[in-house]
């Protein structure tokens, strides 16, 4: 504790330290160690290259030739940043193919790319709803989710995952206007949210439907929300978030989503790499339905519940023991990070398995072998 800061402004440094104290005594310290691409669903992390099974990159596009190349071509044209955000000078030629793209594959009539889901989430959802009205939301809704509903300063009300009684009687008890949030694939636990279902219910009570899809792009529910929002920076492989919506409140949100107005458009080598991959996505279904296939591979070697997506969660509890298992796996040659609180509720600590397009069989085949062996985690 040499440093002039740390002299000069003591409670500061009291504070991180207690702060951390507490989170190393729970176990709920983050850690972030470099972790760099390195082949076919390989990371290199501390030395050694090992086979990832918990990167968001289903269909393996953000390593794609075609990928890459366009983002090359996007960089050395335009340039590495946006210079400005969309309103001003930073609203590049790419955005405009990028979202008619994006709502042609929703079903939308437009679409509107933001910096990210998060911020996509943060902007959306204080633009239309305010004191006064009502989110109904989801207990397993993603943060973002969360944090934008508590920024637009409406009254939120929890509903149990995915129970429709609750959230029926939540809607029946509505004086005000109100916005129902969900996911469409949940990012902790893999499972659907009831689309259809959620949609005739806020149809027939004259709730407002929000959905994220971050995890599920490239397999489109038929039942869609009016409001689709997600994420560029999973299944496509690139950066970005975006939302699908009627034309009027895509417009509105140009004028009032406040983290489309004040924050730097993209890189234009992002929105290229991103059209890029939705065209692969849009003609290659068979890339799209693999990781999900491979997920189904996992389970039935495990003994699991056949898989909703390519997200398969092996909860095991508390957060210590997420890390041993995670270590033991690592030692095996795989990384599966243990996921703790607060992204997932207390005592759910877990190891969450992701699929991806450029799996083999038979590295799911001795995953699958590994945990069985080491024990590690527990199956249910
Ligand atoms: C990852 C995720 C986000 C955040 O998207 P980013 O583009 O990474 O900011 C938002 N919502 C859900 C459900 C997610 O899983």
């Amino acid at each position: 504790m040499t440093s002039r800061d740390a002299r000069d402004f003591p409670s500061l440094i009291d504070f991180a330290q207690n702060k951390l104290g507490v989170l190393d005594a729970a176990g709920l310290r983050r850690d972030l160690s470099p972790n760099d691409r390195a082949g076919p669903a390989r990371i290199l992390r501390n030395g050694r290259v090992l086979l990832s099974f918990c990167c968001n990159d289903y269909y393996s596009l953000s390593r794609h030739p075609k990928v890459i190349a366009a983002a090359a071509r996007a960089l050395a044209e335009f340039g590495a940043g946006a210079g400005a955000s969309r309103l001003v000078t930073g609203n590049s030629s790419l955005y405009a193919a990028l979202e008619e793209k994006l709502a042609a594959m929703k079903g939308a009539e437009a679409a509107l790319v933001f910096g990210s889901g998060y911020l996509a989430n943060m902007g959306v959802i204080p633009a239309l709803v305010g004191a006064g009205d009502v989110i109904l939301i989801d207990s397993l809704a993603h943060a973002c989710m969360f944090a934008g509903a508590r920024l637009s300063g409406a009254t939120m009300k929890i509903f149990r995952h995915n129970d429709l009684d609750h959230l029926r009687d939540l809607l029946g008890a509505r004086a005000a206007r109100t916005l129902v949030l969900t996911e469409t694939v949940f990012s902790m636990d893999g499972d659907r949210a009831p689309a259809a279902a959620m949609r005739a219910l806020c149809v027939e009570s004259g709730a407002w439907l929000l959905t994220d899809d971050a995890h599920g792009l490239g397999r489109e529910d038929e039942s869609r929300a009016p409001l689709q929002l997600g994420t560029l920076s999973k299944g496509a492989g690139s950066y970005g978030g975006y939302l699908c919506a009627p034309t009027p409140v895509i417009e509105l949100m140009k004028s009032r989503a406040r983290t489309l107005v004040f924050s730097t458009g993209l890189p234009p080598a992002s929105l290229a790499a991103a059209k890029a991959a939705l065209d692969i996505i849009e003609t290659e279904p068979a890339r799209c339905a693999r990781p999900t296939k491979l997920a189904a591979l996992f389970c039935e070697a495990l003994g699991l519940p056949a898989p909703e997506s390519p997200i398969v969660p092996l909860i095991i509890g508390a957060p210590q023991a997420a890390l041993a298992a995670s270590k033991h796996l690592e030692a095996e040659g795989f990384l599966v990070t243990a996921i703790r609180p607060p992204s997932v509720p207390a005592g759910t600590a877990r190891l969450r398995v992701t699929f991806c397009a450029d799996h083999q069989e038979s590295d799911v085949l001795r995953l699958a072998d590994s945990i069985r062996r080491t024990g590690a985690p527990p199956p249910r």
